[in-house]
């Protein structure tokens, strides 16, 4: 499973899984060493705390992918920084977004060229619980010239 998990990023660990009816629960942490506060770019290996962040994922063996991140919240040790401490983040993944860009590419690409009810039914089957008012918005996202 470790491997899947570097597919997403070099830097998350995996920890266990859990496999309940259609969908693999994955819990990750990052093994990044330090992390540059995103205020004022000064590497930090200090950890304040950790908090579960949840995400969808491309679907592994016909089953989706909830990861559960054990994000970091670090401490900044720049003192002239205006944050005392930062949450790291990750490429894979926008900020407060609920799914990975690769996921959002590929409900993207199923969604292009049909009807948002029928992506909902193709990607409910098998790849995500999404609904139609999310495909349109991540169509729109994505500026497609979807009607
Ligand atoms: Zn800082």
């Amino acid at each position: 499973m470790d491997e899947f998990i570097k597919l997403l990023d070099r830097n998350l660990d995996y920890i266990s899984h859990e496999i309940i009816d259609n969908t693999i629960y994955i819990e990750v942490i990052s093994n990044r060493e330090s992390v540059s506060c995103k205020y004022c770019s000064t590497p930090s290996t200090k950890v304040h705390s950790h908090y579960n962040r949840s995400f969808q994922d491309l679907p592994i063996q016909g089953k989706k992918v909830e990861i559960i991140l054990k994000n970091r919240k670090m401490f900044c040790l720049n003192p002239n920084c205006e944050k005392k401490t930062f949450a790291e983040t990750f490429d894979f993944l926008s900020y407060k977004a609920k799914k990975t860009n690769r996921l959002e590419n590929q409900i993207v690409n199923i969604s292009i060229n049909v009807s948002s009810l029928a992506a909902e039914q193709i990607l409910r089957n098998s790849i995500v619980n999404v609904g139609k008012s999310t495909i349109c918005n991540l169509l729109k996202k994505r500026n497609t010239n979807y009607k």
